[in-house]
């Protein structure tokens, strides 16, 4: 009976695939409790959730994927490296959708062509967000950003088509935030990297990682660019930005639990890389960490920086 009620929820898996579901599900439950959250928030919401803005306009929004649509349960190592993928897509549904179900149960009044999002940041970190202001798109950073500075992402998020453009810094926070979490995943999941790994897990854990801990300091690079361009050309924009609450405090917020992140993930290389009896060689930080370090390191973000408390 067991068996038929599981097929009946996973319709589309095997028995293995199924079981590779069920194993990291429980592993993420002992050990990255914000991932499993965000799955099991929107795992939760309706298909269709739909509420009245308060310039009468009703604006409704639907389930774009599963919640595990982005994994690879053929085996436990591609189950365990799909799922950082798929609790990034997932927070992205999570900050668009969850909005909607709080407006349900508690309404703030807002026009329909704000920004609205949900922005679960860790379970006592959570931003039901309106943003008011008229955001400018991520393209027009392209001016801004020197040929030596363009770095791996740039074409998805700068130039390409992504909710950056029409969304503009909720967007680019949006990402870091997705980032973030897809980030903690792996992070978390170290255990299980020793379990799966038992010859190599240093390496592989570190492959698995590097690429979106560098994702920090591109978003960090960007969103402070945005930051500055609207302070310096948009004055409404950017008093927008920094009312409390809003688009500066979400930054903050996420900023400090990714900084947090990377300070400890260097930690826990240091201290593993004294443990392993094998040959560990990856190397920490994707290329455009170099590319990156000086610039944010530059007096051109004091003024930002300021904001920031830093
Ligand atoms: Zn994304």
């Amino acid at each position: 009976m067991k068996k038929i009620i599981l097929l009946l929820l996973f319709p589309a898996i095997g028995i293995s695939q199924e079981s590779n579901l069920n194993w990291i599900l429980a592993h993420m439950k002992d050990n990255s409790i914000e991932s499993y959250t965000i799955l099991n928030l929107y795992d939760n919401l309706p298909q269709n959730l739909s509420y009245t803005a308060s310039d009468n306009v009703l604006i409704r929004t639907t389930k774009g994927s599963e919640t595990y649509s982005y994994l690879d349960l053929l085996s436990k190592k591609s189950t365990l490296k799909s799922m950082a993928t798929n609790v990034h897509e997932i927070c992205h549904g999570l900050t668009g959708m969850y909005f909607f179900n709080e407006m349900d149960s508690n309404y703030i009044a807002h026009d329909s062509n704000n920004i609205t999002s949900y922005f679960f940041i860790s379970e006592d970190i959570i931003y039901v967000s309106i943003f008011r202001g008229d955001v400018f798109p991520s393209s027009v950073l392209k001016n801004l950003i020197p040929e030596s500075l363009i770095t791996s992402r740039y074409e998805t998020y700068i130039l390409g088509d992504s909710s950056t453009q029409e969304e503009g810094i909720i967007g680019l926070l949006d990402e870091l935030n997705a980032y973030y979490h897809g980030t903690k995943f792996s992070f978390d999941m170290l255990p299980i990297y020793k379990t799966v790994y038992p010859d190599n897990y240093l390496n592989e854990w570190v492959m698995g990682l590097q690429s979106t801990m560098t994702a920090y300091y591109e978003f960090d690079f960007w969103i402070k660019e945005y930051l500055l361009h609207a302070k310096i050309n948009y004055p409404e924009l950017f008093s927008e930005i920094i009312k409390k609450g809003s688009a500066l405090d979400i930054f903050i917020s996420i900023r400090e639990k990714y900084k947090t992140l990377i300070s400890k993930y260097s930690e826990s290389v240091k201290v593993e890389s004294g443990k392993i009896k094998y040959y560990y060689d990856t190397e920490f930080w994707d290329s455009d960490y170099y590319k990156l370090i000086d610039r944010l390191n530059t007096d051109k973000y004091n003024s930002i920086n300021n904001l920031l408390s830093l």
